[in-house]
């Protein structure tokens, strides 16, 4: 079936006992039992809540995975995935990853006895050299935040196969409308839902995907025992903003691809980053492993004093952290999403005081365009 088709009808749609279509919020934290033998389907809301188990099956299905968990944000989720691992284990993270992952890995996992070796994944021999008799996993992200760098997830799969290596993906500026890892040979998909498959800017949430089953029943165990879950109310909402992922995804797109285009023409931008563009160094392997370039794209501008000028003067455009949702926002990696990085190691990854991150939202890019055009003229 076609991912227009299975947004809509992927997962619970219809309730079983009203023919409600849309799913009830169960805010029950328990369930009376009818026997001491046995113990109907639902018991404590931790372990289970049929409203979270809804949006959990739709995102397992749309991801081509079998079990999903759904959790209280992006990062619990990539913190209770990275709780599958024991002390001592090492892992392999792409050098550009997420802010709030490089911290939780080199501030709380490293203290844990988790060890790290970070790499420019977008060669898969680097991937290959940092292996080590202990390692155990590879965190990827592709493409990559702020600056969209795009690594093989069939060749790092591939790889990992043959060392007995997990390979986990933050699939989180994708969505699986463009970008389904677990079908390229990837173990385990995380998300923050409060990106994209939310999509509107007021639930903080995250999910681990998997197609392997006993992979799944070792997420779900993390899951209950460490209970970083996501309640019944964000998960309804959330089940309701995915249902139009795909007319979001299309149309941020479109003005993504608009705006990508006009900012690499104008003489006050140094340098654009946008996977779609044919000069973006990963563009042929992107498209070779998704089906769009997506809604996220940063530029460098030529000075400190227009970038200031730019992010304080956005109206249409929020000046804010965060991204994916209908409405347009401008950041700044280096003080919002990669602040928890040290100065130095931000260099090193090429994120200046000039670089802009903007997630385009629903307006009509000709107004986006004007009123960049507008600032970036003063
Ligand atoms: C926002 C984000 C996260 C963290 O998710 P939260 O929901 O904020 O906890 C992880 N990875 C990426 C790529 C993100 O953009």
């Amino acid at each position: 079936m076609d991912m227009a088709t299975r947004l809509i009808h992927t997962g619970a749609t219809v309730e079983s006992v009203q023919g409600a279509l849309s799913v009830p919020l169960y805010h029950a934290s328990t369930y009376a039992q009818p026997s001491v033998e046995s113990f109907g389907r639902w018991d404590y809301a931790r372990s289970g809540n049929p409203t979270r188990h809804a949006l959990e099956e739709a995102i397992a299905g749309l991801e081509g995975g079998s079990v999903c968990c759904a959790f209280g944000s992006g990062m619990a989720a990539t913190s209770s995935t990275l709780l599958i691992f024991k002390p001592g284990d090492h892992l392999i993270v792409c050098d550009d990853v997420y802010g709030g992952t490089f911290r939780v890995l080199t501030r709380l996992f490293s203290q844990w006895g988790l060890t790290i070796t970070f790499v420019d994944a977008t060669d898969p021999a680097n991937i290959a050299a940092a292996i080590r008799p202990e390692t155990k996993g590879l965190f990827l992200e592709t493409p990559s935040n702020p600056l969209l760098k795009i690594i093989d997830l069939r060749a790092a799969a591939i790889l990992a196969r043959e060392r007995g290596l997990l390979t986990i993906v933050d699939n989180t500026f994708m969505t699986p409308y463009f970008q389904r890892p677990l079908e390229l040979g990837c173990d385990i998909v995380i998300h923050s839902g409060t990106k994209f498959l939310n999509g509107h800017s007021d639930v903080v949430c995250g999910f681990a995907v998997t197609a392997d089953p006993a992979l799944g029943e070792r997420l779900r165990f993390v899951q209950n025992a460490f209970g970083a879950i996501l309640g019944p109310n964000d998960s309804w909402l959330t089940l309701r903003g995915l249902r139009t992922l795909k007319v979001r995804m299309e149309e941020s797109q479109k003005g993504a691809a608009t705006i990508a285009g006009w900012l690499a023409e104008h003489p006050r931008v140094r340098q654009v980053w946008y996977p779609g563009l044919p000069g973006h160094p990963g563009h042929q392997v992107h498209l070779s492993q998704s089906s769009g370039p997506g809604a996220v794209l940063s530029f460098e501008l030529d000075s400190f004093e227009l970038t200031k000028t730019v992010l304080e003067g956005v109206r249409l455009m929020a000046f804010a952290v965060s991204l994916g949702g209908v409405e347009s926002i401008l950041s700044y990696p280096a003080k919002m999403s990669h602040a928890a990085m040290p100065p130095q190691e931000r260099a090193l990854r090429g994120i200046s005081d000039s670089l802009l991150r903007l997630s385009v939202g629903l307006e009509s890019p000709d107004d986006l365009i004007a009123e960049l055009d507008r600032l970036m003229k003063s």
